[in-house]
């Protein structure tokens, strides 16, 4: 089974500036994609689970957001990187009824899991509201809420979500770990190396 990342679009990949669905209006934050480029290598599949509850309110349409994917996948492609699912809630309560996907629901990060064949205890979770980080819990994800105001959310967090400034700054939460344990696999088999020489 494999490891994600599940990703928040909107004030975690882009900036939010509200029912983004033009490629005009898409602006990459800084530190991004070679973020993602670093999930990427270490082996995580990256995958957008986001609410668009424009698509309900009649804002715009699936092709507008499959046209925005499409020029955001042309971007990071030219970047050597790249989103392996978009997922997206097309629903508001008020309008079209309850469903399981609009986020802090989990099903957009179980539909994932079904069809990539994910290990949800041993993927993640990043975005920028309150309900990314229980969609992420819901789902049996770990979590890290990022953003301007993940410090003031911070005492009302459920217990286990970590805060961080941005989206690479979650990435040096993830990977820090793993890096180092890689460099320690390294290193002892340099040493072994070296007293069997
Ligand atoms: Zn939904």
């Amino acid at each position: 089974m494999k490891r994600a990342i599940f990703l928040d679009r909107d004030g975690t990949l882009n900036k939010d500036s509200g029912y983004v669905h033009r490629k005009e209006d898409w602006i990459w934050l800084p530190g991004v994609l070679q973020a993602l480029r670093r999930f990427r290598a270490a082996g995580y599949l990256l995958v957008v689970v986001s609410n668009q509850s424009g698509l309900a309110r009649g804002m715009f349409t699936q092709e507008d957001l499959a046209t925005l994917e499409a020029w955001v996948t042309t971007q990071m492609e030219e970047k050597n990187v790249g989103i392996d699912a978009w997922y997206y809630c097309p629903h508001l309560p008020e309008i079209t009824g309850p469903c399981s996907c609009r986020k802090p629901e989990p099903g957009l990060l179980l539909h994932a899991a079904r069809d990539l064949d994910i290990d949800l205890a041993r993927s993640w979770m990043v975005g920028d509201s309150l309900r990314d980080v229980q969609a992420g819990l819901a789902a049996g994800c770990q979590c890290v809420l990022v953003g301007p105001t993940g410090r003031e959310k911070a005492p009302s967090l459920p217990a286990g979500v970590v805060v961080a400034a941005h989206l690479p700054a979650a990435e040096a939460h993830i990977l820090g770990p793993e890096l180092h344990r890689m460099r320690v696999v390294r290193q002892a088999r340099t040493q072994a190396e070296d007293s069997n020489s």
